[in-house]
């Protein structure tokens, strides 16, 4: 069974679609990079999956339930990390887990389990009691990492997570959510605009004016690796 399946995606804000006959599947614990340049249709693709907005042509799933028919089952499978920053600056970052964990309905015990156990995977712990103020952009990162993660998605959603952080802050992100994909066996479903966080191993989706432009192997692309074929493609 694929973690994601989308089929002939399709969303329109105005005249022009955002996203035209998407098709694509993810496997079961890979690591997928989703690139395009600004406005070709990621944040929206990452709206569709969250149902932010609703469907308006294709069908997706995830890991088997239907995002339409059963959309309680699919949404309880994904974790989002959203392009701009949602965590309450004034609160600790404890406090913003809390928060979260009540929201989805855990129990006391379970969510205080869950908060220690995210605190310690994504290296938080010394920070806890921090008000989320005080920490540099990749540790801001890192707690919404951690708050996706409290329900145990199997799912990881990241719209440009890494966007506006400085290079080491950018590779360090990188890294550990690579690391959780292979030791935690999530799935992760990361969307970048910039070449340079690709592996040659990566699924790769390009997304191209609101189309896929390719969809594999990011080494298949061949002739001078990714950067030449996105190039290429988005020329
Ligand atoms: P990306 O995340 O890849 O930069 P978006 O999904 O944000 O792309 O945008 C895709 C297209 O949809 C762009 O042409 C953008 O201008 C348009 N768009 C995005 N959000 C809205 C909106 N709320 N209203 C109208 N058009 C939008
Ligand atoms: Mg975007």
């Amino acid at each position: 069974m694929n973690a994601l399946e989308l089929t002939d995606v399709g969303f329109t804000y105005g005249p022009r679609p955002a996203l035209d006959g998407v098709g694509f599947a993810l496997a079961p614990g890979s690591f997928n990079a989703l690139l395009g340049p600004n406005g070709a249709g990621k944040s929206t693709l990452i709206a569709l999956l969250t149902r932010l907005y609703d469907l308006q042509r294709g069908e997706i799933a995830v890991f088997g339930h239907s995002l339409r028919r059963e959309p309680r089952k699919a949404l309880a499978q994904l974790g989002v990390v959203f392009q701009q920053s949602t965590l309450d600056l004034d609160l600790s970052v404890e406090q913003n887990l809390r928060y979260h964990a009540a929201l989805h309905g855990l129990p006391g015990k379970l969510a205080t389990l869950r908060i220690e156990r995210e605190l310690e995977r994504q290296q938080l712990t010394p920070r806890r009691r921090d008000k989320v103020r005080l920490l540099n952009g990749g540790h801001r990162r890192r707690v919404e990492i951690a708050r996706a993660l409290l329900h145990e998605p199997r799912l990881l959603l990241l719209d440009e997570a890494s966007a506006g952080l400085d290079p080491a802050s950018r590779n360090g992100l990188n890294r550990h959510v690579r690391q959780l994909c292979r030791e935690q066996g999530v799935t992760v479903l990361w969307t970048t605009h910039l070449l340079d966080e690709l592996q040659p191993t990566d699924h790769l989706l390009v997304l191209q004016n609101g189309r896929l432009a390719a969809d594999g192997a990011a080494a298949s692309l061949g002739e001078g690796g990714v950067a030449a074929a996105f190039e290429r493609l988005t020329a």
